[in-house]
């Protein structure tokens, strides 16, 4: 695996002789990041890939399939399910636009489904249903191994963020689904979408579940931690922003005006003001000299 930051999702190589095949491949604005990493002794030293798979089309795990398909002339495959939110492509592809994120657009050549198995790295794979923080997402598993790639389904210390409801929330009961899931699979090892490898899949469940049960009893803190991670994940992108554009920001991408209409009930000013001192106090940005600044790798 490739463990890179919170912008780009990590990418596991699966290599075999005349059929490598690369897992998910990062966020757009890294593609040459992506690719020197590919071409190198963690990746696949130069030999030729032959197929890339993606654990779900959300930007920083398919944004830089256009440039890995354009470098190896690989196969591309996504989930069956991620189909109808990429083709046609469009500026709100996989809700792109109303979170200000980006991908570079491509064309996918086959597609899994859950159920399906495939073979990479010498071991056969099962494609399992992950829903919940995209619902069409896949997680693959070796069961011979008990190797589980689990996408943003599970990390070691969470899992992706799952959008807040008022009252019954679907995506909440299909995330709890895919957590019992992914028990009932035994994983021995699991390969995550961001964050290190890990084999404490017990600790890693209950702390995702226990982070899923608070945010159904709260959709308002659900809200706050999606804004926040939304907002991080564009500043990650930018890597600065101006405190005194932070407002407008909020307002012209159309993911906080919803949720705070929705949950938060704050005017742009207020919601900027309130978000950039929850963040820094938990030391996820700084702000100095009027500007706001990531503390995490991208
Ligand atoms: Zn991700």
């Amino acid at each position: 695996m490739l463990q890179r930051g919170w912008l780009n999702c990590n990418q596991v190589v699966l290599r075999e002789k005349g059929a490598n095949v690369l897992i998910d491949s990062g966020y757009c604005t890294h593609r040459e990041e992506t690719l020197a990493l590919l071409a190198g002794p963690g990746g696949f030293s130069g030999e030729p890939l032959e197929r890339l798979i993606n654990t779900h089309c959300h930007s920083d795990h398919m944004g830089g399939n256009a440039a890995v398909a354009a470098a190896y002339g690989c196969e591309v495959i996504i989930p069956e399910g991620e189909v109808k939110h990429v083709v046609p492509w469009t500026p709100q592809s996989a809700w792109m636009e109303q979170f200000d994120q980006r991908a570079d657009p491509f064309c996918h050549d086959a597609t899994l489904a859950a159920g399906d198995t495939f073979e990479a790295g010498g071991l056969e794979w099962e494609a399992h249903a992950a829903p919940g923080h995209d619902m069409d997402a896949l997680l693959f598993f070796e069961p011979r191994n008990r190797i589980l790639v689990s996408g943003d389904a599970l990390w070691e210390n969470g899992m992706g963020f799952v959008w807040p409801e008022a009252g019954d929330n679907s995506f909440i009961d299909a995330a709890r689904a895919a957590l019992d899931h992914i028990e009932a699979l035994q994983p021995a090892v699991v390969i995550p979408g961001h964050g290190a490898t890990f084999t404490n899949v017990a600790g890693a469940l209950g702390n995702a579940r226990g982070k899923l049960e608070a945010f159904a009893r709260d959709p308002v803190k659900n809200a706050r931690h999606v804004v926040k991670v939304m907002f991080v994940f564009a500043l990650l992108d930018r890597q600065l922003m101006r405190v005194a554009d932070v407002p407008t920001y909020l307002e012209r991408v159309a993911c906080y005006g919803e949720l705070s209409e929705r949950f938060l009930h704050l005017a742009p000013e207020a919601l900027a003001a309130w978000l950039l001192t929850d963040l820094e106090r938990a030391g996820a940005i700084t702000v100095a000299a009027g500007t706001v600044r990531p503390t995490m790798p991208a």
